[in-house]
């Protein structure tokens, strides 16, 4: 597993050590620390294998598949910040576009051909018409969007070259929560860019209030529209799409969502119900590249994966207080 010290790759070695499938870690720590892994044997019972090294270092990926005997790979690493990869394009080609070609020529030389890559919701092209269906037009709107589209695109074209190949590209809308546990969660560095972990550090004290993007959207509220899902949903989900790869080649792209949207305002009056805080907000301007209404169509991960969303949103706020409130200051 690439990334899986990140806040959806933790959660997905729990998923996996659940139903006793053994996994080994790969993350470089650029977003992530060395306490995850004393969280996750906590968790799971035992201390998960790591090997602290880059994706862009393709004898070490070699080295590990070979040395743990690896059947297949779970690919989170990556860099995720919108605003950043505009500032810095050539980063998020280099980690996210050229380390995932150097992961998939480790692959093709140890001959591991079984993978589930990160995607996400951000690659589909700008439209009113909701849910989103996996078959809707695509077409990203900054660098990074653009590093996930161009990485599915690599690998509809690998699967093409060889049959061989078994591919899930998981489009993610918008993973929100924690493990119930309060020991893991989402620990962003600096100010958050996403709405549920700035509302978090507003309710613990943090930050003073809210900055509301965009009140005048063409919503019920006039507040952007998301489609929120459980991290421990979203983790179970690969471990669905994993069994489902065992038994089909090719290369599918599939939603994980709930199908439901959900207003900033909506989140918000959530979460002060799970916090039992009062969270102040004040409503700006749009941010740049905001779509008003984004929401998934979950029909194809239950066809083919036999996977839905089954966390509400009210336990997707309890979690998110209960490991913020645990973490103030997340692993730091
Ligand atoms: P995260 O930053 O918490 O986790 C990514 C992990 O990858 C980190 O532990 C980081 O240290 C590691 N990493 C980064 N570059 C690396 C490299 N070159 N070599 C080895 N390790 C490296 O992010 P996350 O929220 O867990 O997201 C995981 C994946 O899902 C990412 O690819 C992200 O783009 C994608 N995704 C996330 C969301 C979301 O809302 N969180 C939505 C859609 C897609
Ligand atoms: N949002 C907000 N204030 C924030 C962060 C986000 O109002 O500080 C809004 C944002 O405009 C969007 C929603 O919350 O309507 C979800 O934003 P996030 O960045 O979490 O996810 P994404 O934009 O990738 O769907």
């Amino acid at each position: 597993m690439t990334g899986g010290l990140g806040y959806i790759g933790s959660h997905a070695c729990v998923a996996l050590a659940q139903k006793a499938i053994p996994f080994v870690i790969v993350d470089n720590l650029a977003n992530s620390s060395l306490g995850v892994i004393d969280r996750l044997a906590e968790l799971v019972g035992y201390r998960p294998p790591f090997v602290e090294g880059d994706i862009r270092d393709g004898d070490l990926l070699v080295e590990t598949m070979e040395r743990h005997a690896i059947g297949a790979v779970m690919h989170f690493a990556g860099s995720k910040a919108v605003g950043e990869s505009v500032a810095m394009p050539l980063d998020y080609y280099v980690n996210n576009v050229a380390g995932s070609l150097t992961l998939f020529a480790a692959m093709v030389r140890t001959g591991v051909k079984t993978l589930i890559f990160s995607s996400s919701a951000t690659i589909y092209a700008q439209t009113n018409a909701m849910p989103l269906a996996e078959h809707a037009a695509l077409g990203a709107s900054n660098p990074y969007g653009r590093t996930k589209l161009f990485v599915e695109q690599i690998l509809f074209d690998l699967s093409v070259s060889d049959p061989a190949w078994s591919i899930a590209c998981l489009r993610y809308f918008n993973p929100v929560g924690a493990h119930p546990s309060g020991l893991i969660g989402e620990s962003p560095r600096g100010t958050p860019n996403n709405l549920v972990p700035y509302i978090a550090q507003v309710a613990v004290g943090r930050r003073e209030y809210l900055s509301v993007f965009g009140g005048d959207y063409e919503t019920e509220d006039g507040t952007g529209v998301r489609d929120y899902v459980h991290v421990l949903d979203v983790a179970e989900g690969h471990v669905m799409a994993l069994d489902y790869l065992r038994r089909h080649a090719g290369c599918v792209a599939v939603n994980l969502g709930t199908g439901r949207g959900m207003s900033v305002l909506d989140m918000l009056h959530e979460y002060e119900r799970a916090s039992g805080r009062s969270i102040a907000y004040e409503v700006t301007g749009r941010r740049p590249g905001d779509v008003a209404r984004c929401w998934a169509q979950v029909s194809l991960a239950r066809d083919l994966f036999g996977w839905q969303a089954t966390r509400e949103v009210e336990q997707m706020c309890q979690d998110s207080w209960r490991w913020q409130l645990a973490n103030p200051d997340g692993y730091a």
